[in-house]
Formats: structure tokens, C-alpha cells, sequence
């Protein structure tokens, strides 16, 4: 009788890890095929001077709407893009476009927005990444001072001398680079002080944390003064309320991006909402 059970059990393990596998062969060719037929799309979520609510540049996000209509959220499939290496043609298209925006924005009159772009692991550590990212600046022409990649404390865990090696090759196109999602990934601080980057973006998760009158030692603190210590700037990601942005703002951090000052905007909403002037400040 436990035998027949555990068999069950084990039946019924396998058949759904089989779905599950399925699952994800399935949904690789749907995203590849979506990204054949332009199906992929950027939504760019501004990021703001919290102090004067003023918008001082945008990240490029992925979205994903399937035939049917449905969105597929980026945490599904972006990692689906990186096992199955898809990443390498659907990051570059993601660069491509955003410098892109960038330009357009600039042609509009906003000559100083920077444009902020997640590049993943399997992009980075290309060895045609380099020559990628410098092809993609000339063909559009945008600037590099204002082109930031965003890069995330696990990949610095990889390949440090890779990593060192390329961020030093960045910097010197101009281009800048934060750390995403910074404080999820136990990088040391020793290696931190070895990477030439020039921004922490304090993960959205601490942000979260941050509750009224409880903000001494917070975790989302103690970044901020990593940030000066280093002589890094720092932006908050996720601020989604008015004592979030002030606390933060107490702790001396003034960049941020969230729900409270906007969602991620379509191409066309980020240009009115640009039109319409200065985001709520928190006062
Ligand atoms: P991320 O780079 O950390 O992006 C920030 C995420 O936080 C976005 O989720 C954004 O919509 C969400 N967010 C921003 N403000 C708030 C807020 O106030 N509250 C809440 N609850 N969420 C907020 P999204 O767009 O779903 O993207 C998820 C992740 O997918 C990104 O995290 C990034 O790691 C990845 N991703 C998105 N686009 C790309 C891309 O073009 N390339 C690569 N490699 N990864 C991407
Ligand atoms: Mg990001
Ligand atoms: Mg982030
Ligand atoms: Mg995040």
C-alpha cells in the first residue's frame, strides 16, 4: 500500500515536472515567435527628482503581449529569453530601441533625460557585447552620457575580472552603469569598491520595508550611505507613497522611480506625461 502510494507520488511528481518542462518549451518558441512578429514591446517608467518632482530620466522595461492579448509579465520570460540565449537579439533590440526613444526625446527638447537599460548576464558576458553596444550608439547617434545600463549584484559575482574588464570599456564610451536591485545580491563590499559604476538603484523590496516612524538601521539607509561613502549616487526603485519618498529623502536619498510618481508609460504616454510638467512632489 505505501509502495503503490509512493509510486503514485511519484507519478504524479514527474508528470507535472513534465508540464511544467513543457510549459517552458512552449512558451521559448511563443516568445521567440513574438519577438519575430514584433510583438515585444518598451514601456518606459519615469525616474524623478523627488525634491521638485522633475523628471530626470526613464528606465526601459520589456513587455510582452501575446496574440491573444495577454500580457506576459517580464519575471516569466525574461528568464525564459536568458536560458535559451534569446536574450542576446531581444537585448539588442531592446538597446536599439530605447537609444532610439532617447533621441526622439532629445529632438523633442528634453536634452538632458538619461535613458536607463537593464542588460542581463548572457548579454554582458558576450564577447560581442562591447562591439554591440558601441554600433548601436552610431546608428542612432544618441549620446552616451545620457545611456545608463543597468546590471545587477549577481552578475558581478560571475566573472569579476570579466566584469571589471567591461565596465572599464563602458565607461570609457561614455556610457554609465547602476546596480540593480541592489542589496539582493550578497555581493562583498571590498568587490563593490572595485567596480567602476556610478549608481546604486536601492531594491524595490527595501523600499517596501520602510514603515512609518520605523526607519532607524533600515536596510534602504544604510544604502543610502554605502551610495555617499562611495561617492555613488543613489535612486530609490518602487517608491509607491508620500512617507516612502520622504524618508528616503530624509536619508538624503533624492532619485527615485515608483508608482507614486508614475507607472511604466507607453512611448506615447511618457511624451504627455512629460508635456504635463513636473510629477507630484511629496510635500
Ligand atoms: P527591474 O529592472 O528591477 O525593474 C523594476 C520593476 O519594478 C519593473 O517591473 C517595474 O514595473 C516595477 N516597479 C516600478 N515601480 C514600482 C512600484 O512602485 N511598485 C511595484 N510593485 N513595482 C514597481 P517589470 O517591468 O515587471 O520588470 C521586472 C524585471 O524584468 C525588471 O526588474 C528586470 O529585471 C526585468 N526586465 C524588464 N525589462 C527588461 C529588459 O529589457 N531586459 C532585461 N534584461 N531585463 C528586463
Ligand atoms: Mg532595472
Ligand atoms: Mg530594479
Ligand atoms: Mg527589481
Amino acid at each position: 500500500r505505501a509502495k503503490t502510494s509512493r509510486r503514485g507520488g511519484y507519478e504524479y511528481f514527474t508528470r507535472s515536472m513534465g508540464v511544467e518542462i513543457r510549459e517552458r518549451v512552449m512558451l521559448m518558441h511563443a516568445l521567440r515567435a513574438a519577438f519575430e512578429h514584433e510583438r515585444l514591446f518598451l514601456v518606459y517608467q519615469p525616474q524623478v527628482d523627488m525634491r521638485t518632482g522633475k523628471a530626470l530620466g526613464a528606465e526601459a522595461l520589456l513587455r510582452w503581449r501575446t496574440d491573444e492579448g495577454k500580457f506576459v509579465p517580464p519575471d516569466q520570460f525574461i528568464p525564459i529569453a536568458e536560458y535559451s540565449g534569446l536574450i542576446v537579439d531581444i537585448g539588442e533590440w531592446v538597446l536599439r530601441s530605447a537609444l532610439h526613444e532617447l533621441v526622439a526625446l532629445r529632438n523633442m527638447g528634453y536634452t538632458t533625460f538619461q535613458m536607463a537599460i537593464n542588460v542581463s548576464q548572457a548579454q554582458f558576458s558576450h564577447p560581442l557585447f562591447m562591439q554591440t553596444l558601441h554600433k548601436a550608439l552610431q546608428d542612432t547617434s544618441a549620446p552616451p552620457q545620457f545611456v545608463e545600463l543597468e546590471i545587477t549584484e549577481s552578475m558581478a559575482m560571475k566573472d569579476p575580472d570579466l566584469l571589471i574588464k567591461t565596465l572599464h570599456q563602458i565607461k570609457q564610451l561614455g556610457v554609465s552603469v547602476s546596480i540593480d536591485d541592489f542589496g539582493t545580491g550578497f555581493s562583498s563590499l571590498s568587490h563593490l569598491q572595485k567596480l567602476d559604476v556610478d549608481k546604486l538603484k536601492i531594491d524595490r523590496a527595501f523600499v517596501n520595508d520602510i514603515q512609518q516612524n520605523g526607519s532607524e538601521g533600515s536596510i534602504a539607509k544604510m544604502i543610502v550611505q554605502l551610495g555617499q561613502n562611495l561617492g555613488l549616487s543613489v535612486i530609490a526603485e518602487g517608491v509607491e507613497n508620500d512617507m516612502q519618498a520622504k524618508t528616503l529623502m530624509d536619508y538624503g536619498c533624492h532619485m527615485a522611480q515608483g508608482y507614486f510618481y508614475a507607472r511604466p508609460l507607453t512611448q506615447q504616454d511618457l511624451h504627455d506625461w512629460l508635456k504635463a510638467g513636473p510629477a507630484r512632489p511629496a510635500s
